[in-house]
């Protein structure tokens, strides 16, 4: 009984996200990107935070009525892992298979989607939106039954490290809430379609796989890690955010109005007349600087947990650097065809793609 509601819980707790996010009050803002073949810009409800919020309370309210245990997402873990992934295939298959076909193969078709920005009610729902709230709020999930689960076998002698990592993958799912609206400005909205990628990717890969470096050590003892140490990745993980969060509201700043000053900062830019590139502050380091940061604080959340010759732990970073590589290379392919010889004197000013004097 108890694995079989292990197997649903995905669906049910998906689906509750669901009816929040369509049910709740949430802000209509303006998208970046544009309806298809017109200068509208696609309209957006957002109210993940107060989703997140909503789901997290109900949880603790569960486990305070000692309907679920504190632990229970970790206890049946594999079980609540198998039913993500048969919700992210079915759900693959039904974002796909009713649309015309847009690729030669099928696979590809299945993999990367046929419909780009799938909105119902005019946008009261926003399938990307969905998709990235509903993971987000899984790895919570997971993260806090971890730590949970952690802290019932080791009572006081849990490890700290465990702790703050923990706390660090809370801080990164809910900066990424808090920040929802810049994320309408990232290269999902400009480039992705909806299909297994996004559709698996955020509701049975994202929720499990940043889990990693915790699932890996949840059963160790406390590493003892010394306090000069846990300065030293406080400063990875931080410098990381600073670099991401700075560089993403910096572009999103410039966007909405290219003459705002960002932290003191006024833009300066390069121009053909047309297009306009901003050249200083974080988009003058690199040109992917934000990449660096999301790889530092994944580094962070590792070495918090203690044990960093555990190589299991280091997947999660490891998998940031086979996506944004890539990820680049192909913005940076985009950017080309889109800007031209701007893109040229852009490259040629920040030679750097992601790693200052290095890459
Ligand atoms: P960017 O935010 O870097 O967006 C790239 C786009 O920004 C380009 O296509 C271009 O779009 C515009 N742009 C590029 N250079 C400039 C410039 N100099 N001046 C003005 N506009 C410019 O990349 P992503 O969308 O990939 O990433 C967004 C954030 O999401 C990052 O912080 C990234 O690390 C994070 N991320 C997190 C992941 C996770 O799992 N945690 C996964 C992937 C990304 P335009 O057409 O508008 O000009």
């Amino acid at each position: 009984m108890n694995k079989l509601a292990g197997l649903f819980a995905p669906f049910i707790i998906y689906f509750f996200i669901f009816l929040l996010n369509a049910l709740l009050p949430g802000r209509w803002v303006n998208g970046y990107i544009t309806r298809p073949g017109s200068d509208v810009k696609l309209r957006y409800r957002l109210n993940g935070l107060l989703v997140f919020n909503i789901v997290i309370i109900t949880w603790i309210v569960l486990c305070l009525a000692d309907v679920i245990e504190w632990d229970w997402l970790y206890q049946m873990r594999w079980y609540t892992l198998g039913g993500a992934i048969t919700f992210g295939l079915i759900f693959s298959l039904a974002i796909v298979l009713p649309f015309p076909q847009v690729k030669k193969s099928f696979l590809a078709d299945f993999y990367y989607g046929r419909i780009e920005n799938p909105q119902l009610w005019g946008g009261r729902i926003d399938f990307k939106m969905l998709l990235y709230l509903t993971g987000a709020i899984m790895l919570e999930l997971n993260v806090l039954n971890i730590a949970a689960y952690h802290y019932i076998k080791f009572g006081s002698f849990a490890s700290p490290g465990l702790i703050i990592s923990s706390a660090l993958l809370t801080w990164f799912v809910v900066d990424y809430l808090l920040f929802e609206e810049v994320h309408l400005y990232t290269y999902d909205f400009l480039a992705e379609r909806v299909g297994f990628k996004l559709g698996w990717g955020d509701t049975a890969f994202y929720p499990y796989f940043y889990a990693i470096p915790l699932w890996a050590t949840a059963e160790m003892p406390n590493p003892g890690t010394p306090a000069v140490l846990i300065i030293v990745y406080l400063l990875v993980f931080f410098s990381g955010w600073g670099l991401s969060r700075g560089a993403n509201m910096q572009k999103y700043t410039f966007k909405k109005n290219p003459y705002r000053p960002f932290l003191g900062l006024k833009p300066e830019v390069i121009s053909d007349g047309k297009n306009t590139l901003l050249v200083n502050g974080f988009w003058g380091l690199s040109r992917h600087i934000n990449y660096l940061g999301e790889i530092l604080m994944a580094t962070g959340i590792v070495l918090f947990t203690g044990y960093p010759s555990v190589l299991a732990v280091w997947l999660y970073p490891l998998y940031y650097v086979a996506l944004l590589i890539p990820r680049q290379i192909a913005d940076d392919k985009r950017c080309k065809s889109k800007y031209g010889a701007l893109w040229e004197q852009y490259i040629k000013k920040v030679p750097y793609r992601i790693i200052p004097y290095v890459y």
